[in-house]
């Protein structure tokens, strides 16, 4: 523990707010050197959707290992990334009528938001992105342009600029509709908005507080950016990979974005791995424009065809995923009746959490729930929701018993403050 505090750089995060040392994981547990078990509803920031060291996978990558498969093979053509893509195909883009080119980019899912948003911007010959409010899409310098959060942009240490932000589903409330302002200030030409080369979009904002945009949003937004000629970026890092109950989380909206962005759980197996899809009609790029080492994860490519071979070949696995998505939601909104007009449920699917009115008692919340053994952590510009994000192969017990202790540390923290106030 010593060596970390005295020689860790001080941007650590996670450590922090789980200050154990682990040595083994199984599924949705972690466990410490002294035997310690925790529920693990942070999982990997979810790249964990198939659970830790899921043996079907591991077994896969063990035996490629073994067979002294290709570790690194920069973009060479290697069987283990021709398995993947053919599965990834078959399985994934075809059934669900998607023709898209896949770019690998570097293994980190800011690196494959840069290619996106270069790629838009080679292809329209324009240089403004419009992102939205509470958007998150990395920390790279062209990524961080498109992120709202404050505390990230101010890293960078130079302007950041060539993107206009615009109002995210709900984020005026309700009753307004925040694509008719879009459409507005996209048809102005006095509005003072570039004319973009994309849209970047998630559908369910993991980091930005759990916003889940409505179909309907998602479906308008699809055609506003087809009516101005602007490409559609939808950034799929987070809720992807099954995280909604559907492969992609944009699926429910009916809509086929031009360029998909697609990480974390993509190996599967919390190998490092990222993804661009894009309409074969955008492949502009020249060899090598967007470089890059480590393309080539090639155990990432045997875990990733492993896990889509095994969950995504029928529905069975999307299905168990929508039944969890219901319990969890359940059993949130169980949390938050206790309390009416303290904390309320958002997200979708197996992507969910509890906002709090008052964002000073989630720490102590999340806090107390770390000590009784669940690992979870808040998301919002201020911290304000309690995350979900437990793999998706948690069983149902222990998703009740996660948001027992979830209930319990909710409990505890405001008997607390009732009695500080009295
Ligand atoms: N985009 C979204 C929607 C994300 O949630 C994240 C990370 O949380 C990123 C991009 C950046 O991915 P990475 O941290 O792998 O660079």
């Amino acid at each position: 523990m010593e060596i970390f505090k005295s020689t860790e750089s001080e941007v650590r995060v996670y450590s922090r707010a789980f200050p154990v040392v682990f040595n083994r994981a199984k599924n949705a547990h972690l466990y410490t050197e002294d035997g310690k078990q925790y529920l693990d509803f942070l999982a990997g920031a979810g790249s964990l959707n198939y659970g830790h060291n899921n043996d079907i996978l591991k077994k896969a990558l063990l035996e490629y290992v073994e067979a002294d498969g290709v570790s690194q093979g920069l973009d060479l053509f290697t069987t283990a990334k021709q398995d993947f893509m053919e599965s990834y195909k078959k399985n994934i883009l075809q059934p669900r009528g998607l023709n898209y080119k896949m770019q690998f980019t570097g293994p980190t899912g800011t690196n494959c938001v840069e290619a996106a948003m270069k790629l838009a911007r080679k292809v329209k010959g324009r240089t403004n992105i419009i992102s939205f409010t509470n958007g998150f899409h990395g920390v790279t310098a062209g990524a961080v342009a498109a992120t709202g959060n404050k505390h990230h942009r101010g890293g960078v240490g130079v302007p950041l600029g060539n993107v206009d932000f615009m109002f995210y589903d709900g984020y005026l409330g309700e009753d307004v509709d925040s694509l008719a302002i879009m459409d507005k200030m996209l048809s102005d030409s006095s509005s003072g908005i570039e004319l973009p080369a994309a849209v970047i979009v998630e559908a369910v904002q993991g980091e930005g507080g759990l916003n889940a945009a409505r179909a309907e949003w998602l479906k308008g937004l699809s055609e506003l950016c087809e009516k101005h000629d602007i490409l559609l970026i939808l950034d799929d890092i987070q809720a992807g990979n099954g995280r909604t109950g559907e492969f992609f989380s944009f699926e429910f909206a009916g809509i086929k974005p031009d360029i998909v962005t697609v990480s974390k759980s993509l190996s599967g197996y919390g190998l490092p791995m990222a993804l661009v899809l894009f309409k074969p009609e955008l492949d502009i790029w020249e060899s090598g424009e967007h470089n890059g080492t480590f393309r080539g994860n090639n155990m990432a490519f045997v875990t990733a065809r492993a896990a889509i071979d095994t969950y995504w070949k029928d529905d069975e696995f999307a299905n168990s995923v929508k039944a969890k998505s219901k319990l969890l939601g359940e059993e949130l909104q169980a949390i938050c009746d206790k309390y009416p007009g303290e904390f309320k449920v958002k997200g979708r699917g197996l992507m969910r959490g509890i906002e709090a009115a008052n964002p000073e008692v989630t720490g102590p919340i999340t806090k107390l729930a770390f000590e009784k053994g669940l690992i979870i952590e808040t998301s919002g510009p201020n911290d304000e929701v309690i995350k979900c994000l437990m793999p998706l192969t948690t069983s149902e017990d222990d998703l009740r018993l996660g948001a027992k202790l979830l209930g319990e540390s909710v409990a505890e923290v405001m008997q607390k403050s009732v009695s500080e106030a009295s």
